[in-house]
């Protein structure tokens, strides 16, 4: 059976000693968030998911979810409880606004134990994580009313949001939908059309679901530029807030899938439903992107989260499993064999992941961080800069971290050799789960595009020449520290990729957009690998202070700086090859004919 401890003084460790949220205690959400209270969330949401999701997960993936004759959905046994278990206790509304019900803390919180979440059972997870996209969607662009209406149910988990934006012969081009919304007397839209691929579409944890779609109006343009956002709720809402008339959507199947089978993934259909327009008219994709951006967040904390509980069940492995001896003498000479973790291979799939592992929850965290910062800075510089960071930040996360969470999962399979395959060990299913978060929320060639399409050009280019300076000030500041030459002079050679990388996109992508295609997965990748260079600089500052002050926990200390020197030695020397492909243009790739293939 495959297990799971929620790395809870990592956390802690990357919270107080690395990016150090206490010196935002001045900043609302901060205030309340004492080192104390951050540590009694932790553990309290660790022993959670321990004790309550985890054990659900391989049930959850073997019965999957069930469509009945009446159309409704059924979630895996146990789903319901362990819902009510987690609403009961009030994990959903961790960061969202007390106005609403909510508990205000800061995201950087929620983020921390919603990887513990994910780690434990990603496909129960989805239930949730979607909802809080519909929310924060709702209070950006709704009508007071609307924010009156759903927000609180959603904070407090009687109702799930979803996401309808893809169609049959819509995914990535969503100028093509064709969902429609007539306009009705009252108001109101009659939604007509089919959504498929909608996660948590239909299932029986809440008592409504509250569908936000993309359609067009009749008198709208049929391209991007036509498309608006609906409310659409399973159940209609009465004024006074109960529960009305079953509007007309409903589940038409569920789609036989990979992995994340305790996720119901429904095609939806929409026959004349009431929805109601939330923000402006065509300016529904705006509206979405909200949605998406924090989604896109959250889907690359499922890369880090699947890659670290495949990790964690094959280090456990790798320590116990005999086979073979040591290239340098055995290690364990009374037994028979020594344990495959003395083999440099087994090594070297398990430091991969963990140095990425323990490296991106550093980045995910400062991410989060800087949502926080974003919105709660006290001066609007301060939040435009934190706001320019998150846009550059967030599809590196989603494309690289998912990357990786299949990559390691894959390699965390591997270590089990055969075991690995079959389904008692739970290896497979966190490949299996792993992939999708490859795909959704916009492939990852995608999320590369908006990096290099988009990101990088946006306000004159202001967000990567803000990163690049805030790179360029670390290192000046910690070339001459005791200690730290060591990383910062890799670091520093990996930041010159990143910017030879630029200069190579200025000259030769204006000219040859094929060439900013060609690019842009070795771009992301480069700045990723910076990205996890910085933090992975910053938690050898940390671990050499603590150690420097004669701190107990020396081996955790230590293990830090040895783990650190795996990655600047063999991880972060990949933005060279990353950059001599982004350097060899598009010519060679485009050269053969389509029919050649
Ligand atoms: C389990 C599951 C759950 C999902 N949940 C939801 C959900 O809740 N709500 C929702 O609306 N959707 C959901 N989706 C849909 C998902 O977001 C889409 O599958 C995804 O956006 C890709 O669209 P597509 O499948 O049509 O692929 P396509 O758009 O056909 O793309 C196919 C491939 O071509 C590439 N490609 C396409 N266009 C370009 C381009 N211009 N440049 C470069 N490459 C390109 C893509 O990167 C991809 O690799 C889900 C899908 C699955 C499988």
């Amino acid at each position: 059976m495959p297990t799971y401890k929620a790395p809870v003084r990592d956390t802690e460790f990357i919270l107080n000693e690395v990016i150090d949220i206490h010196q935002y205690s001045h900043l609302p959400g901060f205030t309340e968030a004492t080192p104390e209270l951050v540590s009694a969330i932790l553990i309290e949401g660790a022993k959670f998911v321990e004790e309550v999701t985890q054990p659900l997960n391989q049930i959850g993936d073997e019965v999957g979810c069930t469509r009945n004759d009446d159309g409704s959905v059924s979630t895996p046994p146990g789903f319901k409880q362990a819902y009510d278990k987690l609403i009961d206790g009030g994990w959903g509304g961790l960061a969202a606004d007390p106005d609403f019900g909510g508990q205000g803390l800061p995201h950087v919180i929620a983020n921390a134990f919603e990887e513990y979440m994910i780690s434990a059972n990603m496909a129960f997870t989805m239930y949730i994580g979607l909802t809080q996209g519909a929310i924060a969607s709702i209070a950006a662009v709704g009508s007071e009313k609307q924010k009156q209406t759903y927000i609180p149910k959603l904070v407090d988990g009687s109702w799930c949001g979803t996401m309808n934006l893809t169609e049959p012969h819509c995914g990535t081009d969503l100028g093509l939908l064709s969902t429609r919304a007539e306009p009705q007397a009252d108001g109101s839209y009659a939604i007509n059309g089919t959504k498929i691929f909608i996660s948590s579409g239909d299932h029986d944890l809440t008592e409504n679901i509250i569908h936000l779609v993309l359609a067009k109006m009749p008198d709208s343009p049929d391209s991007v530029r036509g498309i608006s956002l609906f409310i659409v709720p399973k159940f209609l809402v009465n004024e006074d807030g109960s529960l009305g008339a079953r509007n007309a959507v409903s589940c038409g199947s569920l789609e036989k899938k990979m992995g994340i089978h305790g996720n119901s993934t429904c095609v939806m259909n929409y026959d004349g439903a009431t929805g109601y327009l939330i923000g402006e008219k065509e300016k529904g994709l705006r509206a979405m992107f909200i949605m998406m951006n924090a989604a896109r967040l959250g889907v690359g904390l499922q890369g880090l989260a699947q890659s670290e509980v495949a990790y964690q069940n094959a280090a456990i492995y790798a320590r116990e499993r005999l086979q073979g001896r040591s290239l340098t003498g055995p290690k364990n000479a009374e037994g028979k064999a020594d344990p495959i973790i003395v083999h440099p291979d087994v090594r070297r799939m398990l430091m991969n992941a963990k140095a990425f592992n323990e490296g991106a929850r550093a980045l995910m965290l400062w991410a989060a961080l800087l949502v926080d910062l974003s919105q709660q800075a006290s001066s609007d510089e301060e939040k435009q800069h934190a706001g320019d960071l998150v846009g550059l930040l967030t599809p590196m996360i989603k494309a690289y971290f998912t990357d990786k969470g299949y990559e390691n999962a894959t390699n965390a399979q591997q270590c089990l050799g055969g075991h690995g395959y079959i389904r008692e060990w739970g290896l497979e299913q966190f490949v299996r789960d792993a992939r999708i978060a490859m795909i959704y929320e916009g492939a990852n060639g995608i999320q590369a595009l908006d990096l290099v399409g988009r990101k990088l050009a946006l306000n004159g280019g202001r967000a990567l020449r803000a990163y690049m300076k805030l790179l360029r000030n670390y290192i000046a500041q910690h070339a001459t520290t005791a200690g730290m030459n060591e990383f910062i002079e890799p670091l520093g050679h990996a930041v010159d990729d990143l910017q030879g990388s630029t200069t190579w996109l200025m000259k030769n992508a204006l000219g040859n957009a094929d060439h900013a295609g060609a690019a842009s997965v070795p771009y992301l990748y480069t700045m990723a690998l910076v990205s996890l260079g910085f933090m992975w600089a910053r938690i050898a500052e940390a671990a050499l202070g603590a150690l420097a002050s004669a701190a107990s926990e020396t081996e955790f200390y230590e293990n830090k700086l040895r783990t650190a020197r795996y990655f600047f030695s063999h991880m972060l020397p990949e933005t060279t090859v990353h950059r001599m492909r982004v350097e060899a243009g598009s010519a060679n790739l485009m050269a053969i004919d389509a029919a050649a293939f």
